[in-house]
């Protein structure tokens, strides 16, 4: 029985409100059908009767599924939020040791709020995308101050913290209470644009509105966080970006891809981009106990709030910087061999340019710089090719080599 009409996308409190002043929705969420199963007025044998994928998904996922992955245990919202965040823009794989020693280091939301801002960055190191972590930092201070420590379980207090979007919002609500709300990250996009056949980019604004009503078609009323986890494997492990294993997929008979041949076109890339390449210069001031200069980066902008070598458009800005903050240097910086990264718009080019030194000269920043000891490496968050660099640093041969150099 359905009481209200569609009310998609307005939260379902203030409709229940309106039209039922006495009732309370328990799941806050975000459409009529959602508010009416939660309030009991759709009987259980409908849960998932009005989702065309959920009942084959879920068969799916009862056989091939994830089940052991580590934050599918104790499904807390805190937990969950950790995992949806390390998991944007990156592999299962690579995730799992980094929220196995994120959790051991800050179990809840108020270790994270109480650590420095370096713990956090340090354990983040090679994770990349580092706007992430300070996010979370800011986040959990927020939860902390003006939650009262409790990670918040409604839509709207959720989607308010910093770097959380509609989707995460509503995977943390979905895979950590079972409440109904889309989500709609990179492997959600995919299948549905596949399975529905929708074409153009989910970054033109009506591609993006039609596929967020395609995910809210599809979640089901009831075992939504089963569902949800169902969809997000799919994606990530049968109808994957390159090669989608369709006979295997429990939807390949509805999909309108697969039925014309368009797996490879949908969804439509974004329009090719020239990707330009930047070249910096980085200074490695090393003393003789093999210590390192590095710098705070600013909060803004590539590797923020991260410690980096200094760096220079060009040697001539790197020697007059040698000139006036380095203590007896060497005469020349010697160039080592270049660095490359890979950002996402980006390449980043890097030339290290050596120079050994007794220290710094003039008063220093000591909140924005410090000297590394690179054999007994300091707890602090560094961008991955910096770290690689500077382990190289740390091995005897190299060191003493290149200091005697
Ligand atoms: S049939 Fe193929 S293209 Fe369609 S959803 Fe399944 S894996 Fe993706």
């Amino acid at each position: 029985m359905l009481l209200f009409g569609a009310v998609n996308f307005a939260p379902c409190t203030v409709v229940v409100r309106r039209a039922l002043p006495h009732l309370r929705c328990p799941g806050r969420c975000y459409n009529s059908r959602g508010a009416n199963y939660m309030l009991g007025l759709l009987p259980d044998g409908d849960e998932l009767s009005e989702s065309p994928i959920a009942a084959g998904l879920l068969d799916w996922h009862a056989r091939q599924g994830r089940h052991d992955l580590p934050w599918q245990s104790d499904r807390t919202p805190y937990r969950v939020w950790v995992s949806e965040i390390m998991l944007q823009q990156t592999q299962v794989a690579t995730v799992i040791p980094y929220y196995t020693r994120f959790m051991q280091r800050f179990p809840g939301v108020r270790a994270l709020a109480d650590a420095p801002i370096d713990d956090v960055l340090h354990l983040w190191t090679g994770l990349g995308y580092y706007a992430r972590a300070r996010n979370m930092h800011r986040s959990a201070i927020r939860v902390r101050d003006e939650f009262g420590g409790r990670f918040p379980e409604s839509f709207e207090e959720i989607a308010s913290l910093p770097g959380i979007g509609r989707s995460t919002a509503g995977a943390i609500l979905a895979l950590s209470l079972g409440l109904r709300f889309p989500i709609l990250d990179g492997n959600v996009k995919r299948v549905l644009a596949r399975y529905f056949g929708v074409a153009g980019n989910a970054s033109e604004r009506a591609v993006s509105e039609r596929l967020w009503h395609l995910a809210d078609t599809c979640t089901p009323l009831g075992q939504v966080a089963v569902y949800t986890q169902a969809i997000m494997d799919l994606g990530a492990t049968v109808c994957t970006r390159r090669k989608p294993l369709c006979a295997y997929c429990p939807l390949s008979e509805g999909c309108v891809a697969k039925r014309t041949g368009r797996q490879h076109e949908l969804p439509s890339p974004r329009p090719a981009r020239v990707r330009p390449s930047r070249q910096v210069f980085m200074l490695v001031a090393m003393r003789a106990d093999g210590s390192v200069l590095l710098e705070r980066r600013p909060e803004s902008g590539v590797w923020g709030g991260l410690w980096c070598l200094p760096e220079f458009d060009d040697p001539t800005a790197a020697r007059a910087y040698i000139g006036h903050s380095l203590q007896r240097p060497q005469s020349e910086p010697q160039p080592l061999g270049r660095v490359e990264h890979a950002f996402t718009h980006f390449d980043l080019v890097i030339t290290p340019l050596l120079a050994r030194c007794a220290g710094s000269a003039g008063v220093m920043d000591a909140a924005r710089s410090v000297w590394y000891n690179t054999r007994e490496p300091a707890r602090i968050g560094l961008p991955a090719p910096i770290k690689a660099l500077l382990e190289d640093f740390a091995s005897p041969a190299l060191f003493d080599g290149r200091v005697a150099g």
